[in-house]
């Protein structure tokens, strides 16, 4: 237990409180995710609140009370000067800080989890454009990377069935259970994978990519629109088996309107919880 610590942070949330105040939900290095509160009507938390910024790496001081956490002091360590002037980074980046603030839990110590997201968002910092169909290559490929930290690894090799290798194009997509089934559990008991569904190798190969490669090999990687959103739509699935309740939306609608990447409907809806 702590009564005051001084720690590194990005902000992952902000939402008004009460009358006057702020919550705040932050990832820190050696913490985890923390919650906590910026108090009091007017100047205090004014001052503090204009550094408290999600697009930038902070040194933050905050102390635990009897009931809730509180922030007293703020400085920037690093802001990310494309984040904070250019929309299309902008969105990109509050959306990846939005998923991931719904995925993780409180206190989860993560240090991997924080460098991933330093990493990320130092990238999207330096990138010049970007096109929506790039954009959702690259947030699903920041999200199997968090997915795969948390111990939530999309099953590409594996069965979700009988946990056997998955063969070329030998295996079917099922978004109830986040991954592939291999052909002989199919065949086997084709009454409990009915709503499993035909996954092009193409789209297994760009989500293994997505979740291995540097962010640079992303970026350069030559991409077909079709296969991007059948990818994006295949970890909504994922992310709705592992977490339920942590997106009420696809996670791609926050960063490009539907029309642009014509997102087909998921093969396999899964009750969504709000
Ligand atoms: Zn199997």
């Amino acid at each position: 237990m702590w009564a005051s610590i001084k720690t590194e942070a990005i902000i992952l949330s902000v939402a008004p409180w009460r009358e006057a105040d702020r919550r705040y939900c932050a990832l820190t290095p050696g913490h985890g995710k923390l919650e906590f509160f910026g108090r009091g009507a007017g100047k205090p938390l004014a001052k503090l609140a204009s550094h408290l910024d999600p697009c930038t790496i902070l040194d933050l001081e905050i102390i635990r009370g009897a009931r809730s956490v509180t922030v007293i002091g703020v400085e920037r360590r690093q802001s990310f000067s494309t984040l904070s002037t250019s929309l299309d980074h902008r969105l990109l980046a509050l959306t990846s800080l939005g998923l991931l603030d719904k995925i993780i839990r409180e206190e989860q110590e993560d240090a991997v989890l924080y460098g991933e997201l330093t990493t990320w968002l130092k990238f999207l910092d330096t990138q010049e454009s970007l096109h929506p169909t790039r954009s959702t290559f690259l947030l699903s490929g920041f999200l199997l990377r968090l997915m795969r930290q948390l111990g939530y690894n999309v099953a590409l090799d594996h069965c979700v069935g009988c946990e056997g290798d998955i063969l070329p194009l030998s295996f079917r997509w099922h978004g109830g259970r986040g991954g592939l089934v291999c052909s002989s559990c199919i065949a086997t008991n084709p009454g409990e994978w009915f709503l499993a569904t035909p996954l092009r190798q193409e789209v297994v190969q760009l989500m293994r990519l997505a979740r291995d490669s540097s962010y640079d090999g992303l970026y350069r990687y030559p991409l077909k629109g079709a296969d991007v959103s059948s990818l994006a739509s295949c970890l909504h699935d994922t992310i709705l088996y592992h977490v339920p309740g942590a997106t009420d939306r696809p996670f791609w609608t926050g960063i490009l309107p539907l029309q642009t990447l014509a997102i087909p409907p998921l093969a396999n809806p899964v009750p969504v919880q709000l």
